[in-house]
């Protein structure tokens, strides 16, 4: 059995507590104390991994450099902890199923009866243990998805008790994250949910050792004393945490609450040292007094639920404070955009950036704003169908190639200035067959993109079927529109700018990927820097 130790979060009462921003800083006050840490997160629905599903239901797929398409919350872990996750730290009920079976086809359990217990919850547990099993990590914590006494959430929740008997009391600890509401009416805070909440584990024969309690309000002694009370816990270990201004802030206020200790009191460990979180206090002191501020476009059409470009949002945080200035982010829905009403939503912006996302729906509104970033010379950032959408409208207006499209939204265009690859066309199942994960990129010298990494090769991941047509390069390039950056081994297209323009980047890959607190990344950073530029000039 491996050494490592292991922490589950489970959570109660209701969903969107952010579970995956405590296990995260907990994660980061625990590797800031000298701990080699990774967290995983268990997700009880079926599909196989999050991949396949809408952002609207799910938010943003998280894609790894393995090329795993997973839930956001690994994208908080890598941010967070700075360390990349991959294909084990992101389990669905799907994937546990789909091994059992594949196994049982197999005739792996030859004669027996194939049952949740001990089968699917005996793969939830090698699936616990695997990264912990792997001697990289002192410390693994498993974030269980959805809320306890859900349906689904049985088999994950029945593994997690015989995992701590199995690793024995100072190997596991259970956290578990619950709400704490006010009621305003009468002016109190209610700790009945929470009670029920535990009760519901206790039942699952869980008894947790640590609670941490969502409130809009401080928790006073007494009622730590009530929960402590009705829920078994010693009262140090009735963690409060308090709506904060930024996510950023949880992990000093985890530190303040001494969450971290109180796990390592439980797992019997020595303190290494205090946590070193100087640099992470820095970047907060910058993000919490910016010096100016700079309003930025993002044109999508997923803009209702914020959640659906999270690594955007968070790579403009990283980028803020970097550049000490405050970035407001206007959401604009794509769909609603026309050349006859585009400046009433893009005057005054000071950058222009397009995101991703897939199927014709918003893509005209898209091609106009980009349009006009390059008309008026706004700094411009496209992610790969951003970077597709400047493609098809730099053909379109520059190259006067009429109708010119990606033949994702039209099989049957003159122009397909944007294709698929030939190992894309014979693809027929659409769960995880899109070119992602992590590839090499060689950059140009003398280019913006160059300037802005410092190195000819970089590695980025990407999450997408469609590719710039090689056969328009040319055309491309004589007219000011450059590939600066290449796949070495394909040579498919990776970078695009224009020239003649003050910064106007278009990615085939997701730079938001790899933005992290300690690691802003740079084409955010420099994008950030060109709006301020441009916003001074118009001044
Ligand atoms: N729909 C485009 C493709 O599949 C772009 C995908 C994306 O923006 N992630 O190539």
């Amino acid at each position: 059995m491996s050494k490592a130790k292991y922490i589950f979060v489970t959570g109660g009462v209701t969903s969107s507590l952010g579970k995956g921003i405590v296990a995260a800083s907990l994660g980061k006050l625990l590797q800031a104390r000298g701990f080699s840490v990774t967290i995983q997160k268990f997700d009880p629905y079926i599909n196989i991994d999050p991949g396949t599903l809408n952002p609207y239901e799910h938010g943003e797929c998280y894609v790894t450099d393995d090329g795993a398409e997973t839930d956001l919350d690994l994208g908080h872990y890598e941010r967070f902890l700075n360390i990349p996750t991959s294909q084990e730290n992101n389990i669905t009920t799907g994937r546990i199923y789909h091994n059992v079976i594949q196994r049982e086809r197999a005739g792996d359990f030859l004669g027996k009866t194939v049952q949740v217990v001990p089968h699917i919850t005996d793969e939830i547990k090698n699936n616990f243990y695997k990264l912990g099993e792997t001697g990289k990590y002192e410390i693994v914590i498993t974030e269980i998805g959805g809320c306890v006494g859900d349906i689904e959430s049985l088999p994950f929740i029945e593994a997690v008790r015989q995992a701590r008997f199995e690793l024995g009391p100072n190997n596991a600890v259970a956290i578990h994250l619950t709400l704490i509401p006010y009621l305003k009416a009468a002016g109190e805070l209610k700790t009945k949910p929470t009670q029920h909440s535990v009760k519901e584990l206790l039942e699952a024969g869980i008894q947790p050792d640590v609670l941490v309690c969502r409130t809009e309000h401080s928790l006073s002694h007494e009622i730590r004393s009530k929960l402590a009370l009705f829920c078994n816990v010693p009262i140090a270990n009735v963690i409060e945490s308090i709506d904060a201004d930024t996510i950023y802030d949880v992990p000093l206020l985890m530190r303040k609450e001494k969450l971290d200790e109180r796990v390592l009191s439980k797992f019997k460990l020595k303190h290494k040292h205090e946590p070193k979180i100087d640099l992470w206090k820095e970047f907060l002191g910058k993000l919490k007094n910016p010096t100016r501020e700079v309003s930025i476009a993002l044109v999508g059409k997923y803009v209702e639920l914020k959640d659906a470009y999270k690594s955007i949002a968070e790579a403009f945080t990283h980028a803020a404070a970097e550049n000490e200035c405050k970035v407001n982010v206007k959401w604009i829905q794509s769909e609603e955009i026309t050349a006859e009403n585009i400046d009433r939503y893009l005057k005054g912006m000071s950058g222009v950036l397009v995101a991703p996302g897939f199927g014709e729906r918003g893509i005209e509104g898209k091609i106009e704003a980009v349009k006009y970033a390059r008309e008026n010379k706004i700094p411009f950032f496209g992610i790969c169908l951003g970077l597709q959408c400047a493609v098809i409208e730099f053909a379109r207006n520059v190259l006067h190639l009429e109708n010119a499209n990606s033949t994702e939204m039209n099989k049957d265009t003159d122009h397909p200035v944007i294709d698929l690859m030939e190992d894309q066309k014979s693809v027929k199942n659409y769960g995880g067959t899109m070119r992602l994960g992590a590839y090499d990129c060689q950059i140009k010298k003398g280019s913006k993109a160059y300037s802005t990494y410092g190195h000819t090769r970089i590695q980025e991941r990407h999450r997408h079927r469609y590719e710039f047509n090689d056969s328009y390069r040319t055309r491309f390039e004589e007219a000011g529109m450059i590939a600066t950056g290449t796949n070495p081994d394909t040579g498919l297209v990776e970078i695009m700018e224009i020239n003649d323009h003050p910064w106007f980047i278009g990615t085939q890959y997701h730079p938001e990927l790899k933005s992290t607190v300690l690691n802003p990344h740079p084409l955010f950073v420099r994008f950030i820097k060109a709006a301020l530029v441009h916003q001074n000039e118009v001044k």
